[in-house]
């Protein structure tokens, strides 16, 4: 059995005194929200924070707002997301993708927050400690080597947040708040493609709020390649938004793609697409140009070269939703694993 190492556990009721906490205290001390990816984490020792600051009394991080487009607290569980129904009637990129993470109990206790800050996963890293000490661990966590790619500087482990792309692809910001004071980034902006070091937040911020435009005239979708249909982690995703004008040419489109490098890759969909009308030899042609350009690397669930290959295909589904095509059968097909 997997014991979880000891720390201390503190309780703030605001966000004020979780930012002191992580200030006063430094990265020996970690947000937890829902639990549900650090704590598996901490008994396979990957983070051994000395304290953790829970988010869950703070009753301002479980608020939604609406307004000129629609604030998310942090603290939301995925489940109060896809139970919301202005998400799924219009940020259904969102709805698709919060209700495609893990299994039911998993999002009853996962937070949008946590989702985004979700760490990076790797067949050398998501290993028990003595997996891990076997092959004499890796750069990631108490190793010098990069199993996967041996002379690369860099930890090649890869983004599975499902939300993260459905989000960049709405056009959504987060709002960063520390003792020193607020600050808003794209999401976009919010992670590296660096495997170790795959956030731009700080370690003394915490994650509070998720706003997105409103977006009156777009539609959009989340896709989801993984092993079994019932729950997993995403070997690709793709989250996609297109706006159309009143004759169904494409205004503008943003498509970003999920689990195909250490960060969320945002893809050139708007300069291929924008003035076109999304014809199926418009789909074919922009889903193989944008897939050539993704690069996954042999470190996650599925063989690598049938995963290049089932992209474009994942890419187009979206693009086919997002024109108006009913494509729950094929959703169907793929959630019973008959590609
Ligand atoms: C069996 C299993 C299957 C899973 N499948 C999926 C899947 O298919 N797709 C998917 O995306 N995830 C999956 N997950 C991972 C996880 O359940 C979700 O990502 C969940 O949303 C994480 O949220 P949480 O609130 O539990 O995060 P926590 O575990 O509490 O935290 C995760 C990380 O985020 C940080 N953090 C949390 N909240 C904040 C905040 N407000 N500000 C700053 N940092 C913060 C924590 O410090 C920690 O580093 C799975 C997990 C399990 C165990
Ligand atoms: S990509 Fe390399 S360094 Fe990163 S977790 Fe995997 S084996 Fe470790």
């Amino acid at each position: 059995m997997m014991r979880l190492p000891w720390f201390r556990y503190e309780a703030p009721r605001t966000v004020a005194e979780a930012a002191r906490i992580l200030a006063a205290e430094g990265p020996n001390a970690m947000l937890i929200a829902g639990g549900t990816d650090l704590l598996p984490n901490m008994k396979r020792r990957h983070q051994t924070p000395g304290i953790l600051v829970s988010l869950r009394h703070i009753e301002p991080l479980k608020k939604t707002a609406n307004g000129n487009g629609l604030t998310l607290g942090a603290g939301l569980t995925l489940s109060e997301i896809v139970n919301t129904p202005t998400i799924r009637a219009n940020y259904a990129g969102l709805y698709q993708a919060a209700a495609q993470v893990a299994t039911v109990h998993l999002r009853n206790s996962g937070t949008i927050g946590g989702n985004l800050c979700l760490d990076t996963r790797c067949t050398y890293y998501n290993q028990n400690y003595e997996w891990r000490k076997a092959i004499d661990f890796c750069m990631k966590k108490d190793g010098e080597t990069c199993w996967v790619a041996t002379a690369s500087k860099r930890c090649v482990a890869v983004t599975s947040t499902d939300t993260a792309p459905a989000l960049i692809a709405l056009g959504a910001n987060v709002r960063l708040v520390s003792s020193g004071g607020e600050r808003d980034v794209a999401l976009a902006d919010f992670y590296n493609n660096d495997g170790m070091e795959y956030l731009t937040r700080r370690s003394d911020e915490v994650l509070t709020e998720v706003v997105l435009p409103d977006l009156s005239g777009w539609k959009s979708t989340y896709w989801k390649l993984r092993r079994r249909g019932s729950f997993d982690f995403p070997v690709l995703g793709v989250g996609a938004a297109v706006k159309f004008a009143a004759d169904g040419t494409v205004e503008d489109a943003r498509l970003v793609l999920g689990a195909a490098a250490s960060r969320p890759v945002v893809t050139k969909a708007g300069e291929l697409l924008r003035g076109k009308k999304l014809t199926d030899e418009v789909i074919a042609e922009a889903a193989e140009t944008i897939a050539s350009r993704a690069k996954p690397m042999d470190n996650t669930d599925l063989e690598v070269y049938w995963r290049k290959q089932v992209a474009p295909a994942f890419i187009g589904y979206a693009l086919k939703e997002v024109r108006g095509d009913d494509m729950r059968n094929t959703r169907l097909r793929i959630a019973r694993h008959a590609l």
